[in-house]
């Protein structure tokens, strides 16, 4: 967290202003006076909770509430109270379609237009190129290759050795507390335990597989019922515990979810002929390849976890228009991307994603507009997560080559200032990425 000194003096004498020592010190210290009002009733969504909050953090303008709490977002409030607390209600996010996109997955196969939420200019038009071109290739594959979401608690000991008797016990239980999990679900499935010895604690990683949900509340349930099995039944009991000790890599990118899987994990490829590159994104195959290189080293060096454009960019709009949880692009948008020259000079692209935390139950995907959009996709509730996990993995290849493309044709910087700052005229048919 060091910064160059010039700079943290810089920002330091900006924030003091003409104001002494004392007086920015006096400025940052606790306020006890004149304690805001409290909000209350958490849960409730119904009009007289809604108009009390409003009421409490608001006194201007009733445009400011009539564009959040709308008619249309009122009438389906019901359907948000599991999913927000101090609901005020919704902002809207313009979503836009990608497409045609054609997958030959295994469980995804078809040609679909992918709703897209963002409020970023460009980044529609870019997928939608991207995936125009794999279809106009004759589709990408994209496999599902494994799954798997973990849940890590912690028991905390005296000495190593309680420790290492504990991990012994523990290794033993793995039936009991297959079925001690199991029972709180009835589509997570526990499939392994494995075991971390640090000094005097023991991280614990608890895997699962979990229907068609994301699953992070139904492995987190699931684990504090086998970790209550622990601790009623050790022998040798922890000084303390954590349902989650931070070894999971929950919303964080880890080599070890990298390395393994999280959630779901999806390969996807396609061969691009040259002469499509040349016609749709105005380069070469020799080009994208050598800029792909370039910029596998420069991830190397500036030290990501795989090596890959802008996944995030892709999922972060996909999650938002169909009520996955955003804030696992964190650890989704890693994985690899690797461009490379065929013997007749056309370019094979693959894109490998093994963190990809997704659910088509669960979570937010019943809130009505995502649930709407997953419709859209043809990919909404049970037995349809497998197939969506292949989307993702797709799309992600579709947004990897529009901006290589744009990059190595020397495009990116029009393309945005075409789209994010209207310079220029086409609106009609993305022409601008073209
Ligand atoms: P969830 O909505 O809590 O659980 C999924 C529900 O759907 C379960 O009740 C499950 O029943 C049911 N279900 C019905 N059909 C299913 C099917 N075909 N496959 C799987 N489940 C089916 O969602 P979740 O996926 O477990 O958790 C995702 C949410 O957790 C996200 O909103 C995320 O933000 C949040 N989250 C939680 C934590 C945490 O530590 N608690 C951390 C990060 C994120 P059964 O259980 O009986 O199978």
């Amino acid at each position: 967290m060091a910064q160059d000194w010039q700079r943290s003096i810089s920002f330091l004498k900006d924030a003091l202003g003409s104001s002494t020592a004392e007086q920015a010190s006096e400025r940052l210290q606790p306020r006890h006076d004149n304690l805001p009002r409290k909000l209350s009733g958490a849960t409730r969504v119904d009009e007289v909770a809604v108009q009390r909050r409003w009421e409490t953090i608001f006194s201007g303008d009733d445009s400011v509430r009539e564009l959040l709490a709308d008619p249309a977002s009122m009438a389906m409030a019901e359907r948000y109270r599991q999913n927000i607390e101090n609901f005020i209600g919704t902002v809207k996010v313009p979503i836009g379609v990608a497409g045609p996109l054609r997958i030959n997955g295994i469980f995804a196969s078809g040609d679909y237009y992918v709703p897209l939420a963002t409020t970023e200019a460009a980044l529609v038009a870019s997928y939608s190129r991207g995936a125009s071109l794999i279809t106009e290739s004759g589709g990408c594959a994209s496999v599902l290759l494994s799954e798997g979401v973990v849940r890590a608690p912690g028991f905390a000991f005296s000495t190593l050795a309680e420790a290492a008797r504990f991990a012994c016990w523990l290794v033993g239980q793995f039936e009991e507390l297959r079925k001690e999990a199991e029972a709180t679900t009835r589509h997570g499935r526990l499939k392994d335990l494995r075991l971390t010895v640090e000094g005097n604690h023991v991280y614990v990683i608890f895997e699962y597989t979990t229907g068609d949900a994301a699953g992070q509340n139904m492995v987190t349930i699931a684990t504090m019922a086998a970790c209550e099995y622990v601790v009623a039944h050790t022998p040798i009991q922890p000084a303390y515990w954590f349902i989650e000790a931070n070894a999971s890599g929950d919303k964080k990118a880890s080599y070890q979810s990298f390395a393994t899987v999280r959630g779901k994990k999806v390969t996807a490829e396609v061969t691009v002929p040259a002469e499509l590159i040349r016609k749709r994104l105005h380069t070469t195959p020799e080009k994208m390849v050598d800029y792909w290189r370039m910029s596998a080293l420069g991830g190397v060096i500036s030290g990501t976890i795989g090596v890959q454009g802008h996944y995030a960019n892709g999922l972060t709009a996909l999650f938002l228009a169909t009520g996955q949880d955003v804030a696992c692009v964190a650890e989704a948008a890693t994985g690899v991307t690797r461009y490379e020259l065929t013997e007749n000079g056309d370019l094979y692209a693959s894109a490998t994603l093994p963190n990809l935390i997704v659910g088509t139950v669960g979570g937010g995907t019943k809130l009505p507009s995502q649930q709407a959009c997953l419709e859209l996709l043809g990919l909404a509730g049970d037995g349809k997560a497998k197939a969506y996990a292949e989307l993702c993995g797709a799309l992600a290849l579709a947004g990897e080559l529009s901006i290589i493309g744009a990059i190595a044709a020397g495009d990116f910087a029009k393309a945005h200032e075409r789209y994010a700052r209207g310079r220029g005229t086409d609106t009609g048919d993305l022409h601008a990425l073209d």
